[in-house]
């Protein structure tokens, strides 16, 4: 291949989208697309290629803009976190019941934008190729029960009972307690989130062939078909989702799932509920 009249060295190829690298040695990208043409019984095809490396480098640009802002307001918002909590104590002053109001809503706005932070962060990073994977043998009890702890205020905030089914003589299996304990607290948050009040949330946890499956069933307002292919996409938000959120959770869990070498899939239907599952090795 050329490019201003010099040798350019194809690295990949046959795919939809390839890189080449050039005499200084700068990545370029191409979409490649074919077009069939039949002419007097001979067939034809015309190739064009199109270079997006422009395109490529606003994206990264962007996710290390991201992940900059993202790490950089963590810090004071954390600050101010701390300060709230100083408020609130009895021993920098006493506070009617107006100010304590108030502070519990600045605290719930902080903790709020302190979690969105913390997913545009998760995904700069899986954005960058950087997720690190802290492997270990874990139980996988343990992710389910961690999990259901972080919202169970949540839940009984909405009276939302949540039912628990865990496999009995479940083996450990290799994986980063951390990020799958994200995952199925993140499907946890969208089930009590997308489900009306009085509802119950029941999760799983088994062994199916050389996998555990782990699940979280809700009876919420589900999804539509047309609309579970794109849930795992970024910043998408089925229409008309008025609740809060980002449209990343979703996202960052497949990747999370995926670099462990895991699945992860929704079953649904409207207005009788959604199951949300990964799976991981055994
Ligand atoms: P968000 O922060 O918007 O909840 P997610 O990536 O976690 O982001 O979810 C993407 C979208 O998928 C949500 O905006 C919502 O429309 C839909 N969704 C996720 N979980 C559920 C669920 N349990 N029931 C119904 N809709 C859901």
């Amino acid at each position: 291949m050329f490019k201003n009249g010099r040798a350019i060295h194809v690295l990949f190829h046959y795919t939809s989208f390839f890189t080449v690298e050039n005499h200084q040695n700068h990545e370029n990208y191409f979409v490649k697309e074919t077009v069939d043409i039949d002419q007097n019984e001979t067939q034809s095809k015309v190739i064009v290629v199109k270079n997006i490396t422009s395109f490529k480098e606003l994206d990264v640009a962007k996710t290390n803009f991201i992940a900059t802002i993202s790490h950089e307001l963590k810090t004071p918002l954390a600050a101010s976190d701390f300060s709230l909590k100083l408020l609130e104590d009895e021993r920098t002053g006493s506070l009617s019941g107006d100010q304590k109001d108030l502070i519990k809503n600045l605290k719930d706005d902080n903790q709020r934008m302190l979690k969105i932070l913390s997913e545009l962060l998760n995904m700069s990073q899986v954005e960058a190729g950087r997720i690190q994977l802290n492997i270990k043998q874990v139980d996988p009890a343990t992710i389910i029960a961690n999990a259901i702890t972080a919202i169970e205020t949540n839940a009984k905030e909405k009276n939302i009972s949540i039912k628990n089914y865990i496999e009995e003589n479940l083996p450990l299996i290799n994986a980063d307690e951390d990020k799958t304990t994200w995952v199925f607290n993140n499907f946890l948050t969208n089930a009590i989130k997308y489900s009306s009040e009085n509802n119950l949330i029941e999760t799983s946890v088994y062994k199916k062939d050389n996998n555990i499956v782990f699940s979280v069933k809700d009876n919420g307002r589900g999804i539509a078909k047309e609309y579970q292919p794109k849930i795992f996409d970024r910043y998408f938000k089925v229409p008309n989702t008025n609740e809060k959120g980002t449209g990343l959770g979703l996202a960052i869990s497949k990747d999370f799932i995926e670099a462990q070498g895991g699945s992860i899939w929704v079953e649904s239907e409207v207005t009788k509920g959604s199951t949300f599952n990964f799976t991981l090795p055994v």
